[in-house]
């Protein structure tokens, strides 16, 4: 069924506390964790529980949920203290703009000066 948890997924895993992770916040519908590799000082991601492959996947089937994603990832910006010098929220999709992970998930990068335009 959609939006059912995948044995194969690693951030499904995660949720189910089968991988451990360093959690920051967590909600009904979402979890926040620290990124194993991170690229910045501040660098969290926030998924929904729900398995949908990408960002663009959640928001059409659970706009609700897609919703509350973005505001746990302001919510984490603010506790983070990364709020006044900026910070960014990042949907990596597709393989060739770097996804690794097919659970989606928003990355939350602040702490440090940021490129504009990203690699
Ligand atoms: P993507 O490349 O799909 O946009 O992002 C996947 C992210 O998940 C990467 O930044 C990667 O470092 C992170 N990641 C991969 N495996 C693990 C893990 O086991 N634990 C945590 N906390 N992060 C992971
Ligand atoms: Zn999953």
């Amino acid at each position: 069924m959609a939006g059912e948890p995948q044995a194969d997924c690693l951030f499904c895993k995660i949720i189910a506390g089968n991988i451990p992770a360093t959690v920051v916040r967590e909600t009904d519908t979402t979890v926040a964790f620290r990124d194993i590799n991170p690229q910045a000082p501040t660098h969290v991601l926030v998924i929904p529980k729900v398995h949908y492959a990408d960002a663009a996947a959640l928001a059409a089937a659970e706009p609700g949920i897609a919703a509350d994603v973005l505001r746990e990832a302001g919510r984490i910006a603010a506790d983070e203290k990364i709020v006044e010098h900026g910070y960014r929220v990042v949907f990596n999709t597709g393989a060739g703009a770097g996804q690794t992970v097919f659970h989606a998930h928003a990355h939350v990068l602040g702490g440090r000066g940021l490129q504009w335009p990203p690699g």
